[in-house]
């Protein structure tokens, strides 16, 4: 391209944009000057002994840990610097422009919102992460929430904090930490950094994993084609008050608790037996942090598919998930609020009660049931 001198980026790592990027390189004839910085550590930086890719977290995580930390850098104030982008606001396209219809409201975006929500979590909730973390009430995006994760994961995604101030700030939170169990909780959350890492950088090594199973034999799991029980998960009537109020969120916030994600991931593929990518696919519609690399990591290890999955054979049980992780009911009544009159003991099961809410859906599935399909389903393919 003529008139050019220089541009300047991050390297992005999914195959779409490896893609996008030698196509980059071939047009700037030269000029193309990418950087790592979207991750702590280059795909390229963690490789095993022999020079293979990692495929299981834990060893993968130690190489991660032992390898030095790139320091943060001060960077000049942006204004002025950049005047044809600050100023040139007509260049920017509408979200109707870029062909989005119904639109919600989602958190502030902006560096200054990041770092604020960082520092906000470095200031006390990391301390608590290891036990609060797996708790699904409490909103990041909704104001004066009390919630056990930082949300910054939609920050993560489009570059408005990078994973070196992250660091940076949990390793200050670590010199601050009074007790053995705070030190250790401000460890599992860098350790969820590295799960970031980790994916980003299976999908960099092993691309055919983005839109088939990591592992090929499943594959030919004999997944159920069910259309109309498929929308009934997308659009939160399962009859199961933990996965509805989840999806529920998920199309409220565009985001949902980690947690959440494991349970309706596990719910769609084993109990209605529906292929991963289906859910995958509707994530990245929906969520705001949706990224490629977690989000196909996710779905993968919930399903059994992927590098480090949970086997098979473990099926979340979805009654019980609820009543370990939102034991008062606090985020079902949130999120369906026909269910809100429910009565404590039976707010994670209210088919169990003599009259049910009439409003709401009974189970789609029987849970055990369904439970004995799906291992029938993937032994078939083991054996
Ligand atoms: P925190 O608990 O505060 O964690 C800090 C940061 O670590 C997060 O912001 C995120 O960048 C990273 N992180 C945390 N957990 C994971 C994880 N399990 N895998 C990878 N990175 C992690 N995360 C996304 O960023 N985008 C996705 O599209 C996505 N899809 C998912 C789909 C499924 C089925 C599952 C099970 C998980 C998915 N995750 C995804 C991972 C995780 O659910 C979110 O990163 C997390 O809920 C974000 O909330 P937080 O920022 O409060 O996290």
């Amino acid at each position: 391209m003529d008139g050019v001198i220089g541009v300047y980026a991050n390297r992005d790592y999914s195959p779409y944009a490896v893609k996008r990027d030698s196509e980059l390189t071939r047009l700037l004839s030269g000029t193309l000057h990418l950087f790592d910085d979207a991750m702590l550590h280059s795909p390229e930086q963690t490789l095993k002994g022999d020079g293979m890719p990692f495929k299981v977290y834990t060893p993968y995580k130690r190489r991660w840990l032992e390898l030095p930390k790139p320091a943060t850098t001060e960077v000049p104030p942006f204004h002025g610097r950049f005047s044809l982008l600050s100023d040139g606001q007509e260049l920017i396209p509408t979200l109707s422009d870029l062909g989005f219809g119904e639109t919600i409201d989602v958190a502030p975006a902006g560096e200054g919102e990041a770092l604020r929500r960082l520092e906000a979590f470095m200031d006390g909730p990391v301390f608590d992460y290891k036990t609060r973390r797996d708790l699904l009430a409490g909103d990041p995006f909704l104001p004066g929430e009390d919630c056990g994760t930082s949300g910054l994961s939609p920050y993560f995604r489009f570059g408005m904090i990078s994973p070196r101030q992250a660091y940076a700030a949990a390793d200050r939170a670590r010199a601050r930490a009074e007790t053995d169990a705070q030190r250790e909780s401000v460890d599992t959350w860098i350790s969820e950094v590295a799960w970031r890492e980790f994916y980003m950088s299976v999908l960099y090594h092993f691309p055919h994993a983005y839109n088939t199973s990591f592992r090929p034999e499943y594959e030919k799991v004999a997944f159920r084609h069910a259309p109309d029980e498929l929308r009934a998960w997308q659009e939160g009537r399962t009859g199961y008050p933990v996965v509805d109020a989840a999806m529920r969120q998920l199309q409220a916030l565009g985001w949902m608790h980690n947690r959440a994600r494991m349970i309706v991931a596990s719910f769609l593929t084993k109990d209605l037996l529906i292929y991963w990518r289906e859910g995958d696919v509707f994530f990245m519609k929906h969520l705001i942090d949706g990224d490629p690399a977690a989000n196909n990591g996710g779905w993968q290890w919930s399903a059994g598919t992927g590098t480090d999955a949970q086997p098979y054979f473990r099926i979340f049980n979805p009654v019980s998930q609820s009543q370990k992780f939102d034991p008062d009911g606090a985020y079902i009544r949130r999120w369906v609020p026909e269910l809100r009159d429910v009565p404590d003991p039976f707010i994670h099961e209210p088919w169990a009660m003599s009259s049910p809410p009439k409003n709401y859906p009974p189970p789609m599935v029987d849970h055990h049931v369904a439970r004995e399909r799906s291992l029938a389903a993937f032994k078939e393919v083991k054996s």
